[in-house]
């Protein structure tokens, strides 16, 4: 990762360099005109802009990178804190065991009580400690059951979900999607944490995180029929509309998205949040992930009722058998 910053960060270098030369190359031709001259500059202002759209795209990576590898120092540091929780655990469990089981019976009920808060603390660092160590996103996409993986997630999550009620419905039955464990959790975790934020100020805060399948054209249609705006976060084909796909969604009923906003929603570095909390980045790392899974995001809200952001991942099935 970091040489890969650094590589970035040099060729953006040179980069810069090569802008400078062709402005001053630029200005040069402007002040001698003739047609030779003429020609010169249209091609030093193609030259120009393609250096400028190819800096723009680096910008936008280099920011993905430093964000992800900020990611990976934060699970660092929660791996490095949990293993400082787990020795004093461990001690305490063990007291509490042993006091158990002499015959004194009188602090009996006490002492249950801290062996299950000792047993759901321990519970808690493992699930840190689980998450932690995916830090790294491998790039492989491969068959996968979605719905354990939520729950999975879920059980990291929800002890930090504070004063939100939480709902879950996740489908009974689901094919196997082509995914990859890692990036779908940092898809929902990013959409978590949004509709946590769009939350805050709300007098009622809920939050439903679930599975399903279906087509897109079934759900735009459901969505329409209510009268909320829909986008996708990638094009989408008139074909794959129509094919049954999988969901994992996370809808609010918060302050919902402005339609002067719903257009903008995954580029990088739009945030409506303040600087020192939105890097405008979360959903725009959404996008590029769901993008890599061939699948999409699709999003619908309306003001003053809420959001759902779907995670949309196409079936193993119909990956392989294409
Ligand atoms: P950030 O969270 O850093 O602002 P994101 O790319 O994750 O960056 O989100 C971009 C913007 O999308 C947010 O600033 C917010 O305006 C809007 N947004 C995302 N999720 C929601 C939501 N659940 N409800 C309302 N607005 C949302």
């Amino acid at each position: 990762m970091r040489t890969e910053l650094e590589a970035l960060k040099a060729e953006r270098l040179a980069l810069l360099d090569e802008l400078e030369t062709t402005y001053k190359q630029l200005e040069e031709a402007l002040s001698t005109k003739n047609y030779e001259t003429e020609i010169t500059y249209q091609e030093l202002r193609k030259r120009n802009q393609e250096l400028q759209q190819r800096l723009a795209e680096l910008q936008e990576t280099q920011h993905m990178l430093v964000h992800s590898e900020r990611l990976s120092a934060m699970g660092q540091m929660a791996a490095a804190i949990v293993h400082e929780i787990n020795n004093p655990l461990t001690v305490l469990s063990g007291r509490v065991q042993m006091l158990l089981a002499r015959e004194r019976l009188e602090y009996r009920d006490e002492l249950m009580h801290i062996r299950e808060a000792t047993r759901k603390l321990a519970e808690m660092t493992r699930n840190i400690l689980r998450f932690a160590r995916r830090k790294r996103l491998d790039q492989v996409a491969l068959a996968l059951d979605l719905n354990p993986l939520i729950e999975e997630m879920l059980n990291f999550f929800l002890p930090l979900m504070k004063k939100i009620e939480f709902r879950t419905d996740l489908a009974p039955v689901l094919p196997q999607v082509w995914g990859n464990a890692a990036q779908i959790e940092q898809v929902m975790t990013n959409l978590m944490v949004n509709a946590a934020d769009a939350l805050e100020e709300q007098p009622e805060r809920g939050l439903l995180v679930s599975t399903g399948m279906g087509s897109l054209a079934g759900i735009l249609a459901t969505e329409q029929k209510r009268g909320w705006e829909t986008r996708f976060a990638l094009p989408v084909q008139e074909g794959d509309l129509h094919r049954d796909r999988v969901f994992a969604s996370v809808a609010d009923n918060g302050p919902g998205i402005g339609a002067e906003n719903m257009d903008q929603l995954f580029e990088a570095f739009f945030t409506t949040k303040g600087a020192d909390k939105g890097t405008g980045l979360g959903l725009a790392i959404c996008r590029s992930i769901a993008e890599n899974l061939q699948g999409n995001i699709l999003v619908a809200s309306k003001v003053g009722e809420g959001t759902i952001f779907r995670l949309v991942l196409q079936l193993a099935d119909d990956l392989v058998r294409r």
